[in-house]
């Protein structure tokens, strides 16, 4: 097992969690020639990607789509061999609802809808002309999302468009987000612009318009961490629970409690991808500033429930005709928002039926998620019933709760991800990503894991001589 890394025998390179960036990684390196044990704690692969499959409803536990939004996921969805399962949002779901004054009024999507809608006062649509002219902030100033959007935008596009937006990506605060850290492509669309709306136009102009498209399988997200761990194999091992990672001197010890027993191995490099917190109680031996990752311990996950209910269709007055609907603050409920689960993608309900995922808590509310199953289905129905006018007992239920849910880039964040830098600078063929340091999409996770992956292919070349390196793409020489 300890054996050093030859051409015939790869070198090995741990990989630490097994949710989607552990599993690209793991999955791009064997693409590269190069041998990847992934170790995983639970006894499944995907970490928040889940779903609970049940007569004929599916409640995806976690997130519900993934953002095609970069040529590098596309690709990397074809690659795995998922292209043909793609299962795009229906273009019924292209309208989306924000709660305003109780009632639904639908996002505008055209300039046109933007001048006619209802979800902006005259006031604050005019004022949106002025913002080309307003000036941008210092490149390096930490501003939170709120500061950053009344300072462009005004008073009701933060309450109206941004509070609920960040509600639903984050389940976040944006008096407490950082822009720079939170929403990085918002501000480096100022600094480079000097504005939202000529960069927006600038961005349309050279791209041909907005693109991305939103995603799921038939069988839910979880094909795609399925998929992986089907092409990696026995290099999975699931209920690992990696303990510790220490420099030696050929290589990194990852020590790791399997069934009650302790076991340790030697590896080229050690990739992690774990969540905050699981990263910051890791032992680090013989590793410069180590202990400087207990930080990210302070790094705020607040807890959040996601509710599925299923009702026939008689039952909603409303047409669902939508992806969901976003709930501001101001409008004082007790949710975050509904995914119009059965509009979105086809099999999520029976014949006949159809299934809302609503989110509870997040830092607006995190109370409301600890409340117990039957409180928490009293609390969706009321907010439904208001909302949708859904009537009577939903016929299927399922409650997943995230005790720490999404990690929030709150201001000063730079002091997170300055840890894991200095912890990296001092560690070579130790690679820190995962959600708490790239970005907490499914898309940013998967671009993480490639990075992790190019990192550790890298490390590999340098520290190997010339006759030992595998063949494959990434690994040559002549690829440095
Ligand atoms: C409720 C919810 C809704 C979301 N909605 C969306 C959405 O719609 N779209 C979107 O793009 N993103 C969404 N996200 C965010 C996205 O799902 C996550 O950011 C992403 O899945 C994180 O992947 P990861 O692999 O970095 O981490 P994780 O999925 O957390 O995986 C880490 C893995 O490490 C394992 N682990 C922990 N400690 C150890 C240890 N000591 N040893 C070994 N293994 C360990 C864990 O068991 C876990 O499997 C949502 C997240 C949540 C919680």
């Amino acid at each position: 097992m300890d054996s050093p890394p030859t051409a015939s025998a790869p070198a090995r390179i741990a990989i630490l969690g097994g949710g989607i960036t552990g599993l690209t990684a793991a999955w791009t390196l064997r693409r590269a020639g190069l041998a990847p044990v992934v170790f995983e704690q639970s006894d499944r692969v995907g970490g928040a990607i889940g779903v609970v499959r049940r007569d004929g409803w599916l409640h995806e536990l976690g997130p519900n789509s993934l953002l095609e939004g970069s040529p590098e996921v596309a690709a990397f969805i074809d690659e795995i061999g998922l292209g043909p399962r793609r299962l795009y949002a229906a273009p019924a779901a292209k309208q989306r609802y924000i709660v305003r004054d109780g009632q639904l009024v639908a996002m505008p999507t055209s300039p046109g809808g933007f001048v006619g809608t209802k979800l902006f006062s005259w006031r604050a649509k005019l004022g949106l002309l002025g913002e080309p002219f307003r000036g941008r902030s210092p490149a390096d100033a930490e501003e939170s999302v709120a500061d950053f959007v009344l300072r462009r935008l005004g008073r009701e596009f933060l309450d109206y468009a941004i509070n609920p937006f960040v509600g639903g990506v984050y389940a976040g605060d944006p008096a407490l987000l950082s822009v720079r850290h939170a929403f990085p492509k918002l501000h480096a669309l100022e600094q480079a612009h000097g504005s939202l709306i000529r960069g927006a136009l600038a961005r349309r102009n050279t791209s041909g318009g907005p693109k991305g498209r939103i995603f799921s399988f038939p069988d839910g997200l979880p094909e795609m961490p399925l998929a992986l761990a089907r092409a990696l194999g026995g290099a999975v091992r699931l209920n690992h629970a990696v303990a510790s990672v220490g420099r030696v001197p050929d290589g990194w010890r990852v020590t790791f409690d399997a069934a009650g027993t302790r076991g340790a191995e030697t590896f080229a490099a050690v990739v992690c991808a774990l969540p905050a917190g699981a990263l910051a109680a890791l032992k680090f031996e013989n590793v410069p500033a180590g202990d400087g990752l207990a930080i990210l311990r302070e790094i705020e996950h607040p807890p959040v429930a996601s509710v599925f209910t299923g009702f026939r269709r008689e039952q909603v007055a409303h047409p669902l005709d939508g992806f969901g609907v976003l709930v501001p603050q101001v409008e004082r409920r007790q949710i975050l928002g509904t995914l119009f689960s059965s509009t979105l993608f086809p099999g999520r309900a029976p014949e006949g039926c159809v299934g809302l995922t609503t989110f509870v808590g997040g830092m607006r509310d995190p109370q409301l998620a600890r409340l117990d199953e039957a409180e928490l289905l009293r609390v969706v129905q009321g907010e439904l019933a208001g909302l949708f006018g859904a009537k009577g007992a939903p016929v299927f239920t399922h409650v997943q709760r995230w005790p720490r849910a999404i990690p929030q880039y709150t201001l000063g964040y730079q002091r997170f991800k300055s840890a894991i830098d200095a912890v990296q600078a001092g560690a070579p063929g130790l690679l820190i990503g995962g959600n708490a340091r790239d970005g907490i999409s499914l898309a940013n996770c998967i671009e993480s894991g490639r990075r992790l992956a190019k990192a550790a292919a890298e490390h590999i070349v340098r520290a190997l001589p010339a006759s030992d390196l595998p063949p494959g793409p990434g690994a040559g020489r002549q690829n440095r």
